[in-house]
């Protein structure tokens, strides 16, 4: 054995008391690394989100490990109980349902609690379906922003996605696919036209990258049942801005949209038009009815 080889070798000896985070595939069982076969072999123990899908995977791999279940409801409870584990010693390795735990997953919170106790934590990095859809996307990779799952209430789904209409950067979106035709229209009325990628079954066996925009998208799927895992990519946004005097050029109606579609209400995107004008609310209440008179 050469020396780099031993180095790497007593690199790789799980050391007791550690938290092994272990990305395992996203589809193709043959994106599991080594090393991430290594430590889930060489693990006391093994923390699941799905203690059967994750059963699966370890029989696949010839594995017999004791499982424990770590999902989102009971993640607090479970957690203790992993730190307790952690504290005496235990080697755990947690595995998410599919990809890199930590990511949209309860993994996050288990990380924290190790970090506030001093446990170490250990990356085994693998597939995470978020940067596979990104770099498979065509878009620009030199900036990127990782957005998750949109919420389900819809006023804080709108201000995510007011939050973000002006970022001139690619993001990156998980969605369900009963979700995924209200999204698009979503994105579509918010954030204006502009370029999408959706990832659809990476590294499955009916692996699609559809590179469209948004308007088409929403047409496409008036037609065709959405179905299988997504990943969205979407484009950053194309213009600048927009200054004083562009907002000051736009109709009183165009103005005050503008404000709302930051998510002011009428009220208050009323008095920001006044404030930019340098005019009286009075006056913006004035023209809106002369407006509103002409078009009867
Ligand atoms: N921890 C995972 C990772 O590293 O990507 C993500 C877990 S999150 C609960 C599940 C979401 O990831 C799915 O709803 C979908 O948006 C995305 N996803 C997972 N596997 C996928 C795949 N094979 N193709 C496309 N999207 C996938």
């Amino acid at each position: 054995m050469t020396e780099m080889m031993f180095e790497q070798e007593e690199k790789n000896a799980l050391k007791p008391g550690t938290l092994y985070l272990v990305a395992t595939p996203i589809g193709n069982l043959e994106d599991m690394t080594f090393r991430g076969v290594k430590t889930l072999r060489d693990a006391d123990l093994i923390a699941a989100e799905d203690t059967r899908r994750t059963a699966t995977l370890l029989n696949h791999l010839g594995i017999k490990k004791p499982l424990v279940s770590y999902f989102q409801h009971n993640e607090k409870s479970k957690g203790e109980f992993l730190l307790e584990k952690l504290k005496t010693g235990t080697i755990i390795a947690l595995v998410s349902d599919a990809g890199t735990p930590a990511i949209s997953d309860p993994g996050e919170d288990l990380v924290r609690l190790c970090a506030q106790n001093d446990i170490p934590v250990v990356p085994v990095p693998g597939a995470t379906a978020a940067i596979s859809a990104l770099i498979t996307s065509a878009l620009p990779t030199g900036r990127f922003s990782f957005e998750g799952f949109l919420s389900v209430n819809k006023k804080s789904r709108r201000e995510h996605l007011l939050s973000i209409q002006h970022q001139p950067h690619t993001m990156i979106f998980y969605e369900a696919p009963h979700k995924l035709r209200r999204t698009l229209k979503d994105f579509y009325e918010l954030l204006g036209d502009r370029k999408i990628v959706l990832a659809r079954e990476l590294t499955k066996k009916y692996e699609e990258i559809i590179r469209t925009t948004l308007s088409e998208a929403v047409l496409l799927y008036r037609e065709k049942e959405p179905k299988g895992e997504y990943v969205l990519v979407l484009e950053g946004a194309q213009e600048a801005p927009k200054t004083n005097d562009d907002l000051n050029n736009l109709s009183i109606l165009e103005h005050i949209n503008h404000y709302m579609m930051l998510g002011m209400d009428q009220k208050e995107a009323q008095k920001a038009v006044a404030a930019d004008r340098g005019v009286s609310k009075r006056d913006i209440y004035a023209e809106l009815l002369k407006v509103k008179e002409e078009s009867k």
